[in-house]
């Protein structure tokens, strides 16, 4: 039998090779899912899960051996592999809170498509992992429950809102979290914690039974230690739900590594080699840069003028939906209700008990920029903003042979900070979705990876590049995307 996985991330196995274990009944999945179950008791103190689901998922990873023992491992892709979900997504088990006081005891009815999905292909749901309150964060810090830590240094901020969905990657508890991407959340605590994480194309994942956060931006995507992973996951997840009329009938890609990248074009904006940036991001940058270029790619500087007004645009878009998508917590229909003597007093004092100071100052901006006499001047402005932006994107990879195949920027300014750091500055907060809300403005698939590390102030953090797609290319995202991790691979 073969040794059980180790509690580093270095040692834990990846889920494909979980899956072949499984399958061809090296291991049992009940064996794995115990691993993951002790191992996220291990990392309690990192507060990375908000629940786990011990004996249920015992049980489950039982019914997905009984199944591999009446020879049904083809039909079981992803046969006992453990999995994290990050706690905006729905399971008709346990509860669904999306880090928020207001949702504290909520119940969800169904389970979401993408989660669904995945455990009709044999994964076993461990856990449901911390982030920040309805996904509105970059650090982790603002969850109901506590903030999430790095395993990088106690000091640090894991990066956010799926922050609880990295941690559980990079600490090996298990090898596929999946998380949510409206402005970043998935590549950003994937590049703090030495993680990769998958941005899908607007469309791609299917957003039934996600908590809405901002509709024209979400996406639910894996954090996996691997490309591979990474690709498996997305291929089980994506495709068409009639649940979700914005999901894409595309034929759900078949991602293979390529071989060399030679003869692709891979354009770097201007504005990402930046005096803001870290050094160590500018480096890795280079580092990819170079990596590329020997393996026979062709480096090109590209313009994406618009770029500068992404994350204004960005603060004004997704405050605005999420103004919207949140009126719904009023103290009746979901969630915590306040007694209060009439019902705007009621509706009042359940919303300010329910709400974390993030989420009430989105709310505040987005009814403003939307209400009478604003609108005009900032919601509709972001939205022309948001067009050329999108277009920028779309003529940099114009498939005509003028354009680029990919485009690679850091994944973030810098590397983790440390908590508090930022706490008290909106400001230098979204200033770190500086690299990744354009490209969920411009519903592109994207994919961060590890590109080397960082020493600050006595902490080895790690840095992570972000490799961006044209609209449904994410075959040949994730297949340059796996010969570009070969290359950067630490030897
Ligand atoms: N950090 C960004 C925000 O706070 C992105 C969040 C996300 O992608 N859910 O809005």
């Amino acid at each position: 039998m073969t040794p059980p996985a180790g509690s580093s991330p270095g040692e834990s196995p990846t889920a494909i090779e979980i899956a072949d274990a499984v399958r061809h009944k090296r291991r049992p999945a009940v064996e794995f899912t115990q691993d993951a179950l002790d191992h996220i008791r291990e990392i309690a103190p990192l507060n990375a899960f908000l629940d786990d689901f011990g004996e249920r998922a015992l049980d489950q990873a039982h019914a997905i051996d009984t199944r591999i023992a009446s020879g049904e491992a083809d039909r079981l892709p992803l046969a006992g592999v453990p999995i994290a979900v990050k706690d905006n997504i729905c399971l008709e088990w346990g509860r669904t809170t999306a880090g928020s006081r207001f949702l504290e005891d909520y119940e969800s009815p169904f389970t979401a498509t993408c989660v669904r999905r995945l455990l009709d292909a044999g994964a076993v749901v461990v856990g449901k992992t911390n982030l920040d309150e309805f996904g509105m964060g970059s650090s982790g810090e603002n969850s109901a429950f506590g903030a999430t830590t790095s395993p990088h240094g106690s000091e640090r901020v894991p990066g956010g809102s799926s922050s609880g969905s990295a941690v559980a990657v990079a600490s090996g508890a298990v090898p596929i979290a999946l998380g949510t991407d409206t402005g970043g959340s998935i590549r950003q605590p994937a590049a703090f914690c030495g993680c990769v994480g998958l941005k899908p194309s607007y469309g791609r994942v299917s957003r039934y039974g996600l908590i809405a956060f901002g509709s024209s931006l979400d996406q639910a995507g894996p954090i996996t230690r691997d490309v591979a992973d990474a690709t498996i996951a997305l291929r089980l997840m994506a495709g068409e739900d009639p649940r979700d009329m914005t999901s894409s009938a595309r034929a759900v890609p078949e991602a293979v590594p390529v071989e060399s990248c030679r003869g692709v074009r891979v354009g770097i904006p201007r504005s990402a080699r930046s005096a803001h940036n870290h050094p160590s991001v500018n480096d890795a940058l280079s580092r990819a840069a170079d990596a590329l270029e020997n393996d026979g790619a062709e480096i090109v500087e590209i313009d994406l003028p618009h770029q500068e007004h992404a994350i204004a645009a960005y603060y004004v878009v997704a405050p605005a939906e999420a103004s919207s998508n949140l009126s719904r917590y009023d103290g009746v229909r979901y969630g915590r209700r306040a007694e209060g003597a009439t019902l705007e007093a009621m509706y009042v004092r359940s919303r300010t008990e329910g709400f974390g100071p993030e989420v009430r100052r989105r709310i505040m901006l987005g009814t403003q920029v939307l209400s009478g006499g604003y609108e005009r001047a900032m919601y509709m402005k972001a939205l022309k903003a948001r067009r050329l932006i999108k277009r920028d994107f779309d003529r940099a990879m114009a498939e005509d042979g003028s354009g680029c195949s990919l485009v690679l920027t850091p994944t973030t300014p810098g590397p983790a900070f440390r908590i508090g750091e930022k706490a008290g500055d909106a400001m230098a907060m979204y200033l770190q979705d500086i690299y990744t809300v354009s490209v969920n403005l411009a519903g592109l698939p994207a994919v961060s990876i590890p590109a080397g590390s960082a020493e600050d102030g006595g902490d080895e953090l790690p840095v992570g590049v972000q490799l961006v797609g044209p609209t449904f290319g994410e075959e040949r995202l994730l297949g340059h995307a796996q010969r570009m991790e070969t290359l950067l691979a630490p030897d």
